[in-house]
C-alpha cells in the first residue's frame, strides 16, 4: 500500500510516523511519501492532508494540480483523510474567514467548517473523545475547526461537547483534531477502511 501525506505545510513528519506505525501494526507492507509535486498522488491508495494553515496548504496544492489529482483521487474512490486544516481543505463550504482568505476548498466532504472555533494557540486543549469505530482516543484540539453542519451522506463520528468533531462519507474523514499527537487509533481504522 502507497500512502500520501500531502506535505507543502504542517504537521506532515507527525503523520508519516503515525502512518508507518499502523502499517506495522497492520502488518501492511509499503510505504509512506510525503507529497510536494504532482504526479505521486495517482499512485498512491491512501491520501492524508495533514493540520497547518488550511490557507496555505489551499494556495499550494492548488498551484501545482494537487488539489485535481486529490479530487480526482476521491472520485475513483480511494480513502482520504484531512485533519484540522486538512478538514477544512477536504469542506464543501467554511465560513467568513474561509472566504476572506479567498481559500478554495476542494469540495470532497458536505460539511460546512469554521475556523479557529475554539479559540487560539493558548487554547489548544487535549480531551477525551468517543469515536465512532475506532473508541476512545485522545484529541488534540490546536486552533481546531468546527464541523458546523453535514450533509446526508456524512456520518457523525465523535462529538465534543455537542459539537461535530470527526465525520466519515464513504472513505473520507475529517477530523477537527489532531489523531498523529495522540496513538495510531485513527490512523489504523483509515488504513482498513
Ligand atoms: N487554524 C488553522 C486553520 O484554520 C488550523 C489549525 C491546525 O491545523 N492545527 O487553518
Amino acid at each position: 500500500m502507497k500512502v500520501a501525506v500531502v506535505g507543502v505545510q504542517g504537521d506532515v513528519e507527525e503523520h508519516i510516523v503515525a502512518t508507518e506505525k499502523s502499517m506495522k501494526n497492520l502488518g501492511i507492507q509499503g510505504e509512506v511519501l510525503a507529497v510536494r509535486e504532482p504526479g505521486i498522488i495517482p499512485e498512491c491508495d491512501a491520501i492524508i492532508i495533514p493540520g497547518g494553515e488550511s490557507t496555505t496548504i489551499s494556495k499550494l496544492i492548488s498551484r501545482d494540480s494537487i488539489a485535481e489529482e486529490i479530487i480526482e483521487s476521491a472520485r475513483e474512490g480511494k480513502r482520504i483523510m484531512g485533519t484540522c486544516a486538512g478538514l477544512i481543505v477536504l469542506a464543501k463550504e467554511g465560513d467568513e474567514q474561509v472566504e476572506r482568505t479567498k481559500t478554495k476548498l476542494l469540495g470532497l466532504l458536505d460539511v460546512k467548517v469554521k475556523r479557529n472555533a475554539f479559540g487560539r494557540q493558548r487554547e489548544s486543549f487535549q480531551t477525551k473523545l468517543q469515536m465512532k469505530y475506532v473508541g476512545e482516543i485522545d484529541g488534540v484540539f490546536i486552533r481546531a475547526p468546527l464541523i458546523e453542519s453535514v450533509g446526508k451522506e456524512v456520518e457523525i463520528l465523535a462529538k465534543f461537547e455537542d459539537r461535530i468533531v470527526a465525520v466519515k462519507q464513504g472513505k473520507i474523514l475529517g477530523l477537527a483534531f489532531h489523531p498523529e499527537l495522540s496513538s495510531t487509533k485513527v490512523h489504523e481504522y483509515f488504513l482498513s477502511l
